[in-house]
Order: C-alpha cells, then structure tokens, then sequence
C-alpha cells in the first residue's frame, strides 16, 4: 500500500528529486507514473507470447477470448508466466555461484594468484557438504576438489542423485518430502533448460505439472544460493559484527567517492584493497580524504558485512548517489542495475563501469573482469575514479547530510559465536529455549526487493516494528536489509526503542554476553539477497536441533517489496521449504483461479509451506503473526 504521495520513507530522495528535475533525468518513480495504468492482462499474468501467432490475452473474467490461438487456457498461461520467471531467477543467482565457484578451481589451480582462500575453517566445512576429505590434504587441492564437487551441481545427469548442496544443508526429514514429491534438483542448469523446453509452444498444458517444475527450479535457485554464499565466505571470509552507516550521507565531499554496485563481491572485494593502496594518488589529486568507497544494492551489501563499508542506498534509488554530484565513479556487476545509469552519467562527471561480460550498459566504459587479472582491473577502475575526481564540479555538489548506525555482519556463524557467550558448549539451547518459553515468540526473515508500486521501505519498517513489539525475532537481507539500514533499525538503540520486553532481555542477554554494551540490533543483517540461504542453516540447525522438519518451526519470511524474478525464485524455495512466506505486492498470477489456489493453500498439503499475500503491512504483520502463533500452537509450546 502507498502512503497517498510519498514515494520513499528516505528523506533523502525526497531531498534529491529537484536536483533530477534540474538536470532533465526522469528517475524511477517518474517513469512509474508514465507508465500508468499498467496493463490489466500484464497484471493477471495472463498475456501470452510464448510464440508470434501471440501475443495472446485471455480475460479470466469471461468477457472475450478464454483460450489462446493455440488453445492454451488461462491456468497455463499464469503457470507457464511464473515458472519462467522462476527459472530466469534460478539462472541469475547459479551464475553468480558458478562465478564463484569457478573462480575457486581458478585459484586452486594457480591461475587467479591475487586471491587467497581467506577463511579456511569456511572451506573445510564446504567440503564436509561436498563430501569431500581434508585429511592430509593441502588447502588449494581440497579447494580444487570442493570447486570440482560442487561444479557437479551444474552438470550431473543422473535424475537419481539430488544437488548436493541442497541434500546437505536441509533436515533430512525435508529431503526425503522433496524427493517423494520429485522437486529435488539434480542439476541447476538441466532444471532451468526443462522450464524453457516445457514452456516452449506446444508442450507442457497441465498447471499443476508445471508449477511443481517450477518448485524443483525454485530449489536450484536455493542450491544455486547456497553454494554462492559459502564459497564467497571461504574466499573472502565469513561475516562478523561490524558497525558501519547507512544512506548518502556517507559520501565524502573530500574524498574520491566509488559505489560499487550489484551482487558478486569478486571483483569488489579488490576495489576495496586497491583504494587503500591508492590512497596517496587521491590525496594528490586533490581529495584530501583519500578513497571512499561506498556499496549500493547487493554488492553494498556483500562488502558491508566482510569490510564494514558503508552503504549508500538500497534498489530502487540506486540512482540518487549520482545525483549527489560527489560520486566520481560508480563500478557495477550484475543484476539490478537500472539501464538508466548509461543515462544519468551523461548530466554529470561520473565515469560508470561495467565488468562482466553478461551486463553491459549502454553509455557505461566497459572493463571485463577475470579472475586472472582482478587486482589490475581494480587498479584500473579506482585510477578511473581519481581521474574523474579531478572533471568534479563543486558547484553540482549536493550531498544530503544523513546517514544511520548499522551494526550488521550477522551470519548463521556470528550469531552462533554471540550465543556462545551464553552457553558456549550448546550454544543453540538458549535460542531454543527462548523460542520455547515464549521469550521469542519465532522469527521472521525479511527479504526482496524495492519497488514503485509502493513507498520506498516503508513496509518493512511498519512490519518489522509490529513484530518486534511482540517479540519476534527479525532478520534482514538485500534490499530489505538496505530499508532496515538507513531507517536505523540496525542498532541496539533500535531493539531499546522497539522490541518487546522479553525480546529485548534475550536480545540484551546474548548482546552482553558477547562482550557489547548492549542488546544486538533490532533487525540482524544477514548479507545480501543470495545470503538469504544463511537464514535457512540457522533454521536447519534449529530444526535438527529440536527434531523437527522445517515447516513445524515458528518462522515465516517476508517480502513487502518484491519485484524481480530472483524474488519470486526465492519465494518459492521459501514456501517449498516449507515456510509461511508473505508477499506486499500482488503476485502477477491472479488471471488463474487454480494457480493462485495451489500457492496460497494446497501448496500447504505438499510441503507445508504457503505465500500470504498482504498488501497492507499492518494487516500483513498481523497475518504473520498469527502464522507463527499457528505454528507455536502445533508444536505444543
Ligand atoms: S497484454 Fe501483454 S503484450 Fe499486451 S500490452 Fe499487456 S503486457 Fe503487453
Ligand atoms: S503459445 Fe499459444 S497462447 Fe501463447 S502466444 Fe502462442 S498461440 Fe498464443
């Protein structure tokens, strides 16, 4: 739901929308306005064209065509829509694990040589879950076979033998389900390739037998996200508590300001190296300040929890750090770049950079990223920025002067190390003993996207304070993680103000025995979108722990914002694993009377889990809520 005329809860873009309109730059939300009305057909999901004799509409209210040319109906239409979309997120995130991985054969092979494997205990349990043995063996060789074993996911054959990195990493209970019920994936890319080939005109008609292709891609995007995050965390390191800030205030007007920006930490973790190795060389242009490097969206994010940088902003207002003036050069990766930043570099001296060959950006400087050569790239790109520094002009300058604490770097693994402090032999037991007791009444796990279609942040913030008063416990990743940020909801100041009491006393017990001065935040930062699967080990652990299946315990996930493909694979795998997951914006698969059914309820009789779709963050908090009050109710506690 939009609040009538305000398009973001961060003042800042309320702050910066007459700069746009003085440069001539339509933002996001100004082309949201020109495309209204949206298209109704577009909206249902109910508009085909799957093939020129297209495109198709059906009007699932009975007034014209209720068949395609083809003769498809409305109930394959939808199905077929969603699973594509499905499919297409599945891609993204197990291309950016395959990255990853790969990068790791790189390295183990002595071909990446500017990369250590910076967390080996991370890589040592990679391995456990690959199956692969440690004992006298040299880190890069069981790198290498980690790399190899895990690249297996990508190219297995045999239908018999599930991805390893989702056999592993749920209950074994939720394994033996996914497999009864033939959504196990053995191979991410075969998943993905049966969505297109299943959808192509002509063949697969059933709804109900493409939507459960549709959960077994949903669960290659888990494997995909999976093997993303901990192969990042062997390679880069496993995210720790770190205070950092939040929002556009953490541009420097001293200093060379780079964002980085969009998902895969490869060649940012080297930007970050490389500015402190130039500092001198800013400091000589001019930027007294040295290097600032800044994170937007889920690079931001990724570098936040490993480095501590700040964060400039979240989606959908990626494109106010250039409208800022300050912002000298702005390096991006993959996934969730708006095209519009080739445009608005033009109004201003920002030199904006791609790297991967799979996202080039019409007006961007193109500089292709190998792992081979990474640091040299990044020397490169940040010589760019100090270049572009000096063509800054201070009379465009407009930095607004906000920014919040954000304590984040809360992976599975911190919070376990925090818990220690509690009860370092078992620390999960005062977790569950929590949840048990009624202290923590369950958790809730936000993630997605921005989007126009509502206010900026705003429902994750009406949402996350609703259910922190009543005591849940709440983690953040990607974009929502960005809303939580700049709102402040990252601090303990935050759980001071809006948790619960018994919330608050567990929050502060564990906060104190961890050696801080108080409670841990409000909202726990887990990384970025593809670290969504760092809520689902700390879920598995709990579940193994208590001796239950994942759908038994009181956690639900939300996504007040959700917009892209990879959203709608993430909810998915959510609800296949088995949770109550709420969506803000109405899925576009209402058209079909027996799609909608299947996600909102018989979904449930398959695997336990179900979407709650909710436009009204109150109303959605409540339903959530409730959700896991259900779920407390049926385990007895
Ligand atoms: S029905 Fe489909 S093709 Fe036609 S305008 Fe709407 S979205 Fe576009
Ligand atoms: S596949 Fe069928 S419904 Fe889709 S565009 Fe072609 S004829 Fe129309």
């Amino acid at each position: 739901m939009t609040e009538k005329g305000k398009i973001s809860c961060d003042e800042c873009v309320n702050e910066l929308m007459p700069v746009a309109r003085k440069v001539g730059f339509d933002t996001a939300w100004d082309r949201y306005e020109a495309q209204l009305p949206q298209c109704g057909f577009g909206l249902l999901g109910v508009c085909c064209k799957l093939c020129w004799k297209g495109p198709c509409r059906v009007n699932p209210l009975g007034d014209g065509p209720d068949r395609g040319v083809c003769g498809a109906d409305v109930h394959t239409i939808v199905a077929r829509n969603l699973i594509r979309g499905i499919a297409a997120g599945a891609a993204a995130h197990s291309d950016h694990g395959r990255h990853i991985a790969k990068t790791l054969l790189e390295i183990s092979e002595g071909h990446a040589p500017d990369y250590t494997i910076k967390d080996e205990n991370k890589l040592y349990k990679a391995a456990e879950k690959v199956n692969v043995s440690v004992q006298g063996k040299s880190v890069n060789q069981i790198a290498k076979e980690v790399a190899k074993a895990t690249l297996e996911d990508f190219s297995r054959q045999d239908e018999g033998i599930p991805c390893v990195w989702l056999d592993k990493t749920v209950p074994a209970s939720r394994m033996e389900k996914l497999s009864r019920a033939g959504v196990a994936p053995h191979n991410i890319d075969a998943v993905v390739a049966d969505i297109m080939a299943r959808t192509h005109v002509g063949t697969d008609a059933d709804p109900v037998n493409l939507l459960l292709a549709g959960l077994k891609a949903a669960l290659a995007d888990y494997t995909g996200m999976y093997l993303a995050t901990e192969l990042s965390d062997a390679l880069f390191g496993t995210p720790q508590p770190v205070v950092t800030a939040a929002n556009l205030g953490v541009i420097k007007e001293n200093a060379v300001n780079i964002a980085v920006n969009g998902h895969n930490p490869l060649l940012s973790e080297f930007i970050c190296d490389v500015a402190l190795e130039l500092k001198d060389e800013a400091v000589k242009a001019g930027a007294t300040e040295g290097i600032n490097i800044i994170g937007v969206c889920c690079t931001g994010n990724e570098v936040l929890m490993r480095r501590g940088i700040p964060t400039a902003t979240n989606y959908l207002s990626q494109e106010l750090p250039m409208l800022t003036g300050a912002v000298d050069a702005m390096v991006v990766d993959v996934q969730c770049i708006m095209p519009s930043l080739g445009k608005l570099q033009e109004c201003f001296h920002t030199e904006l950079i791609t790297t991967m060959n799979s996202c080039k950006i019409p007006g961007a400087k193109h500089i292709e990223f190998h792992a081979a050569t990474a640091a040299e790239s990044a020397r490169k790109i940040v010589r760019m920025g100090i270049e572009a520094y000096k063509r800054r002009d201070p009379g465009k300058v407009n930095i607004p002067q906000r920014s919040s604490t954000v304590a984040g770097g809360f992976s599975a693994e911190a919070i376990i190390t925090a818990l220690e402090g509690l009860d370092a032999q078992d620390p999960l037991k005062p977790l569950v003993d929590n949840i048990v007791n009624g202290n923590i009444q369950g958790v809730t796990l936000f993630a997605g996207c921005n989007t126009t279609k509502v206010t900026q942040d705003m429902a994750y913030i009406t949402i996350a304070k609703e259910l922190a008063k009543k005591n849940v416990l709440l983690l953040a990743t990607g974009c929502g993680a960005g809303a939580f940020a700049k709102a402040g909801l990252m601090t303990m100041e935050a759980t001071e103000s809006f948790a619960g009491e018994s919330l608050k006393a567990v929050l502060t017990a564990i906060g104190k025995a961890a050696g801080l001065s108080g409670p841990l935040p409000l909202v726990l930062h887990m990384g970025s979108c593809v670290d969504n699967t760092r809520a689902v080990s700390l879920a598995t652990a709990l579940a193994n722990k208590i001796g239950v299946d994942l759908d038994k315990l009181p956690v639900v996930a939300s996504a007040p914002e959700c917009m892209s493909e990879k959203a709608v694979a993430i909810g998915t795998w959510a609800v296949t694993l088995g949770f109550p997951t709420h969506l803000g914006v109405v899925p576009q698969v209402l058209g079909s009377s027996v799609v909608t059914d299947v996600l909102t309820n018989k979904l449930k009789d398959i695997t336990g889990g179900y979407f709650i779709v909710e436009t009204d963050p109150t109303a959605a908090a409540a339903k959530l809520y409730n959700a896991i009050k259900q779920r407390r109710q049926e385990l007895g506690i």
